[in-house]
């Protein structure tokens, strides 16, 4: 049943063609690891091209530690390329030292624009067409909700397909998208993996996504089936939106420092930057 919806969901969204070349953002955690596998198992029947890359957060704790070893065992057991790249080379500091110096109070939104920048430079270098990302059905509700509590229509317009192409930016595929955390341990226990799945990583508390998945978990426990509801609502919804909108009117801005896709006068990551440095 599991596979069955992978697949399904892939074919539904045109997530993976024969020949692509696509990248996994592998953290170790449990998620990406057991769609590791399982992508590694559907190319099989597919033929593509696919590749690890792992951010080395540079985290001292057991989390970070474990989940990179993990991610390293996990390819060197199915012979799939890794590439590694570390916070500390691209910016200068680990995400420790960078919690420490800013005393930020949002690490989740430093880390996400950050690794982020990383994963679609690395991609980019590598000559991938797809970056795959383990969200899922719980990780898609909660960007739903929080892209409504922020007001962010064009990000949930853009959620599952983007809405213009553009060179700079690799496309992001989510085959777990429709597929409940729960669901993905089992089926990665199932087969045999050693998942990290106690442990999570010490700054996740800190995030709103925290608060955001309790009250989620809350009404599944509630009203089963809440999760996937949500989902295939903002589904039935974008369509609706996406029909209406005319493509050629959207425009892509560039940040004026970096060149990068983003706001026309800095970007999340370039002002991130100079905060950290300044
Ligand atoms: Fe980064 Fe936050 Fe995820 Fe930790 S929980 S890896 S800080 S985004």
């Amino acid at each position: 049943m599991f596979e069955k919806r992978f697949r399904a969901i892939i074919r539904e969204f045109k997530m993976i063609k024969k020949g692509d070349r696509i990248a996994l953002g592998l953290s170790g955690g449990k998620d990406s690891t057991t769609l590791l596998h399982a992508l590694n198992d559907l190319k099989k029947s597919l033929p593509f091209n696919l590749v690890a890359i792992t951010v080395d957060l540079g985290l001292r704790c057991n989390y970070g530690k474990k989940t990179l070893e993990t991610a390293k065992r996990e390819t060197s057991a199915l012979g799939i390329k890794h590439y590694i790249v570390s916070f500390k080379d691209e910016i200068g500091y680990t995400l420790d030292e960078l919690i420490e110096k800013t005393k930020t109070t949002i690490p989740c939104s430093y880390c996400g624009v950050i690794r982020r920048r990383i994963l679609n430079k690395k991609a980019n270098d590598l000559n991938i067409n797809k970056l795959a990302i383990a969200h899922t059905l719980d990780d898609s509700v909660q960007t739903v909700i929080m892209n409504l509590m922020r007001n962010e229509p064009l990000r949930l317009l853009r959620y599952t397909e983007p809405l213009i192409k553009n060179e700079c930016l690799v496309q992001r595929i989510r085959p777990f998208i429709n597929s409940p955390e729960t669901e993905v341990v089992a089926y990665g226990k199932l087969k045999g993996l050693k998942l990290e799945d106690k442990k999570c990583c010490p700054y996740s508390r800190n995030a709103m996504r925290a608060l955001v998945r309790e009250e989620l978990n809350t009404l599944e426990a509630s009203y089963p089936g809440t999760q996937l509801r949500i989902f295939k609502s903002f589904l039935s919804i974008q369509k609706m939106m996406r029909a209406g909108i005319n493509e050629k009117e959207i425009k892509m801005d560039y940040c004026k420092k970096c060149s990068e896709p983003g706001a026309a006068k800095e970007c999340m990551y370039c002002r991130f930057i100079k905060i950290i440095n300044g």
